[in-house]
């Protein structure tokens, strides 16, 4: 399959860069299957199968921040940044080098049999801290996340938050500078840092979530 985009745009420019260091790398062990956008917010998709060894590789493009992960044929996946720190910064799509880095570290796993699938869902969490400060036995199991790498990883927290502390635990907002679990508006942001703050029902330890939506990172951690 060829890679076929009309459009001129900054995303589509992206789209076949990404296309072209992905080929080049690999070279003829890995065949396009499929691909998709670039649609508004340089969201677009990039999918291979990587011949030898019959694993889908998925070249995600999230609002410029690029992701690769392989999947096997049980569905299990491999993310670079499970096993390499290196890889454990956002990667830009208009970025050269940071392309180039995912895909060198996806080819290197495989080639020196590095690559460790985990079934699908819990690889997002591999960077996930258990945090004991000032916590009481009823918050001191809260699952902390030091860096958000993908906007992916914010909503998963979020939605933690929402499901397992505020609805379970009683956990309640005292601060956010929007209603929680409203940070998206038709497909928008909305705003380019969002943050909440919890706190404990038993010993009134406060959480922060907060995101920079517009450059990358953010973190959930104890404190203001
Ligand atoms: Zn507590």
């Amino acid at each position: 399959m060829e890679l076929i985009l009309q459009e001129e745009s900054t995303s589509a420019k992206s789209m076949k860069n990404c296309h072209r260091i992905m080929m080049e790398t690999f070279g003829d062990e890995l065949k396009l299957i499929g691909y998709w956008g670039p649609v508004q917010m340089n969201v677009f998709n990039l999918e291979y199968r990587y011949l030898p060894l019959d694993y889908k590789i998925s070249l995600d493009c999230e609002r410029g921040f690029i992701t690769i992960q392989a999947q096997n044929k049980d569905g299990e996946i491999f993310w670079p940044l499970m096993i390499f720190p290196e890889a454990r910064y956002y990667h830009f799509a208009d970025v050269e080098k940071d392309i180039l880095q995912l895909a060198t570290l996806m080819r290197k796993a495989i080639k020196e049999d590095l690559i460790i699938f985990e079934p699908s869902g819990t690889a997002a969490y591999a960077n996930i801290s258990q945090k004991t400060k000032n916590e009481c036995d009823y918050c001191s199991d809260v699952k902390t996340v030091e860096n958000f790498l993908i906007p992916r990883e914010y909503e998963q927290c979020i939605e933690y938050i929402i499901k397992d502390l505020i609805e379970k635990k009683g956990f309640f907002v005292i601060e956010g500078n929007c209603p929680i679990g409203e940070h998206m508006k038709d497909g928008f942001w909305v705003k380019d840092i969002i943050y909440h703050t919890i706190k404990c029902p038993e010993c009134g330890q406060v959480f922060t979530c907060i995101v920079n939506t517009y450059r990358g990172g953010g973190s959930f951690e104890s404190g203001t």
